[in-house]
């Protein structure tokens, strides 16, 4: 979205205010091109010709959102059978699936390997499960390598307590695993969650994964996850993909040479694909001074866009109806009955009653994080694709809460 004349456009000119009053607010509008400038800028970052980037769709799972990166040549990250269910619906092939879920029932695994996608394990105890029942279908390990990806403790999952992966010092004890019961490993895995903000973190990662690799004679490819960082700010570092791409197409090319086959390298993002080209539209339903600070209360809450709550997200805030105002420093608050403060202290244009205020980055676990509490609906959703927008998913309404409640009978 940007600033033509002194007023919103959203891609191929759209008016968000019109779209907010044609599909009412809180409204989420995702600008398909935005998410085509992020994977093209990932896929040419890299001169190794074997790379393939899987979304990773828990970020966004609309059907529509997921048919596009099919179309621009993605395969899907999943990290529930319903993700992979969701993937096929959406014309996945299964080879073209990573299902790579953490604490998921044998049952789960057992229905991916009916389906016939790609398959991650991340503790021994479910890979020695793998070799009483499916031993013939090859697996993908996911290593803990133990980096620490950025600063934010919620959202990195490489260290040391971390729930998720195969510890890299347990090697050796999933080697033994692997090795007595004959088992395929044909991938190796790592995501040290979202957040690194350098390059070379990356590259450790993947050579800790290349020692590793080393002991396994059959791997057909190496996902070193994502962890890729967008900016919230204006003066935001961001993950720099294309320093990546030259940095690791080298190394990863003598690596396979070393390793003696040419492997496919992967990567699995979901913010960094979609965050950017989503947004959150919203109106302002009071605008309430006490005597410490002005709060500006939306139609909206941790209900819609928890992220701010749940892990301190920052996401810049716009008055949409009134850019050109004189800038007031406001705390900007959902209508929940909780303490839902999405940001404090935040200069933007003079509000008033009935103003659409705008939050930026609201693509990725924005409405996938969203709820029904306080019994309110779950907001629409719009993606503009060639200039047009297309609404892919209607609000929700009293009725659909209720559609699965049952009175009790006597
Ligand atoms: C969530 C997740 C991702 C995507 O993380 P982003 O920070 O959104 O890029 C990738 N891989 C796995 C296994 C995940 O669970």
């Amino acid at each position: 979205m940007e600033l033509v004349n002194g007023k919103y456009q959203l891609e191929g000119g759209i008016d968000p205010l019109q779209l907010c009053k044609t599909h009412g607010t809180p409204l989420y509008v995702y600008e398909a091109s935005t998410m085509q400038r992020q994977y093209e800028r990932i896929t040419k970052a890299f001169t190794y010709p074997k790379v393939h980037i899987h979304y990773a769709c828990k970020a966004l799972t609309n059907l529509a959102v997921m048919r596009l990166f099919r179309e621009w040549g993605a395969g899907l990250d999943c990290v529930s059978i319903q993700e992979v269910q969701l993937g096929i619906m959406a014309g996945f092939k299964a080879e073209d699936i990573l299902y790579t879920p953490n604490f998921a029932g044998f049952d789960e695994f057992d229905e991916a390997v009916k389906l016939g996608v790609k398959i991650n394990i991340d503790a021994i105890p479910m890979l020695e499960n793998w070799g009483l029942k499916h031993k013939d279908i090859p697996v993908c390990l996911r290593i803990n390598p133990h980096l620490m990806a950025g600063g934010n403790e919620k959202i990195s999952v490489g260290h040391i307590d971390s729930k998720f992966g195969i510890s890299i010092h347990q090697l050796p004890h999933a080697l033994r695993v692997v090795e007595s019961q004959g088992l395929i490993v044909d991938g190796l895995h790592m995501h040290t969650g979202s957040d690194i903000l350098d390059v070379d973190v990356f590259i450790r990662g993947a050579e800790i994964l290349f020692e590793a690799a080393r002991k396994f004679p059959n791997l057909k490819y190496i996902d070193l996850g994502s962890g890729f960082k967008v900016p919230y700010k204006v003066d935001d570092i961001e993950t720099d993909v294309e320093e990546l791409g030259e940095k690791l197409s080298t190394r990863f090319a003598q690596f396979c040479e070393e390793y003696g086959r040419e492997l496919t390298l992967m990567f699995e993002p979901g913010k960094f694909l979609v965050s950017e080209s989503g947004h959150l539209f919203a109106r302002c339903t009071l605008v309430k001074q006490t005597t410490s600070t002005v709060f500006v209360g939306l139609d909206t809450g941790l209900n819609h866009l928890i992220r701010p709550m749940f892990y301190g997200s920052y996401h810049k805030i716009v008055n949409v109806t009134e850019p050109q105002f004189k800038p007031r420093i406001y705390t900007v608050v959902g209508n929940i009955c909780e303490t839902d403060t999405f940001g404090s202290d935040r200069r933007i244009a003079e509000v008033v009653e009935g103003d659409i205020l705008c939050f930026y980055n609201a693509g990725a676990y924005g409405w996938m994080m969203s709820s029904n509490y306080n019994s309110r609906p779950r907001p629409a959703e719009v993606l503009i694709y060639n200039g047009k927008a297309h609404l892919i998913r209607k609000r929700e309404t009293v009725a659909d809460m209720v559609q699965n409640q049952l009175p009790v009978t006597p």
